[in-house]
């Protein structure tokens, strides 16, 4: 679908957008003291969770309505425009009652077309931005989806919230960046903003500033914090929030890059790929770790049965399917032989460990 996004907040909009707040909003104290801390650092939206989507119950589901009138004086006292996450119609009404500047859609809500539309359609006929996660999980395609139903409802000011997808495996993300999904939309769509919410992707404070400057260096358009004044105490992802005072040291550290010449162009578009790369090649670490603890499983195994490490006819059937397939993809038999090669001698190797470790006994 052909779409004509406008810039996003036009005639403000500035690079790098940014967008900072508490998780949730927790009490009228906590919430004006954030945005009286954060509006000195000239920050473009003041972001404040009043509905939570929590993954158990029992944890703070959010303040509700009472939060929308703290949001009304924060934009009273200080001027900041305020956004909330909003999932259906009713707290699509309420907020617009309430006179919030920007809606977002969070993660679980655009993995659900049902709930995507119930908001495009509550959003009908009025002219508001709106911020769209990615879904939970890494389909793009969905994102897409959740955008163009907005779309179609009549918004036209259309950001997309980066903030990192779900994921099974040992990483050191909360949520795991998969930065090839967002550059892929952007690709799609040059003219959309795309907002990295660096909080969400990390989970923890240590790796804030490592996550929201690679997000520059890919030329997205801004970053979304979030910020508490006593950030061990929140009442929704603590782990993740920091003060004002760390998000201005944070803000001030980011390298905003300035794609203007051509040679800057060719630098970034260089830099694209070599991210994709680092990504990649973090994929293929992962999956060798994984396949030796196989091998590792494998080992067991045969010790259990007593069979030997050694399968020749497995490992020669291993390597001639390889070397067909790798030809396919471009790949030379001398490099898929020679891959492979190292790869089963280090599954070898694991399985011999494992098969000559002397049993403790219980
Ligand atoms: C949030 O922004 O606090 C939030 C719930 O995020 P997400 O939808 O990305 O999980
Ligand atoms: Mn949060």
């Amino acid at each position: 679908m052909k779409m004509n996004i406008n810039p996003f907040m036009a005639p403000d909009h500035k690079r790098p957008f940014i967008i900072a707040g508490p998780c949730s909003a927790e009490t009228e104290e906590q919430v004006l003291k954030t945005a009286h801390e954060l509006a000195p650092q000239n920050i473009d939206l003041f972001r404040a969770g009043i509905w939570k989507p929590r993954t158990r119950p029992g944890s703070f589901e959010g303040i509700g309505t009472e939060g929308l009138s703290w949001l009304r004086r924060v934009k009273e006292e200080t001027g900041l425009k305020v956004t909330t996450e909003v999932a259906n119609t009713q707290h699509v009404f309420e907020a617009l009652k309430y006179g919030i500047d920007v809606v977002w859609l969070g993660a679980r809500t655009t993995v659900n077309p049902f709930s995507v539309q119930e908001v495009a359609d509550a959003l009908k006929g009025v002219d508001i931005p709106v911020m769209i996660k990615n879904p939970i999980n890494p389909d793009l395609k969905l994102w897409i989806g959740a955008i163009e139903r907005l779309y179609k409802a009549g918004i036209t000011q259309i950001a997309a919230i980066h903030r990192g997808f779900s994921y099974h495996g040992e990483t050191k993300y909360r949520n795991i960046p998969r930065w090839q999904i967002p550059i892929e939309l952007k690709r799609q769509f040059p003219n959309l903003t795309i907002i990295v919410d660096n909080s969400h992707i990390c989970g923890r404070r240590d790796i804030l500033l490592e996550v929201a400057q690679k997000a520059m260096d890919l030329n997205f358009d801004g970053i979304m914090t979030e910020v508490h004044p006593t950030p061990d105490d929140a009442w929704s992802d603590a782990a993740q929030q920091i003060t004002p005072l760390q998000f201005k040291a944070l803000v001030s550290e980011m390298v905003f890059r300035d794609p203007t010449t051509d040679d800057v162009e060719f630098l970034e578009n260089l830099d694209h790929l070599r991210h994709e790369i680092d990504e990649i090649d973090e994929e293929l670490l992962n999956l060798l770790g994984k396949r030796m603890q196989l091998a590792d499983s494998i080992g067991r195994y045969k010790k259990r049965n007593n069979i030997a490490i050694l399968q020749p006819q497995r490992w020669s059937e291993i390597l001639e399917k390889a070397i067909i397939k790798g030809g396919l993809k471009g790949l030379s038999p001398e490099f898929m032989e020679s891959i492979l090669r190292a790869i089963h001698q280090e599954s070898i190797n694991h399985q011999a460990i494992v098969m000559n470790a002397k049993e403790i006994e219980a």
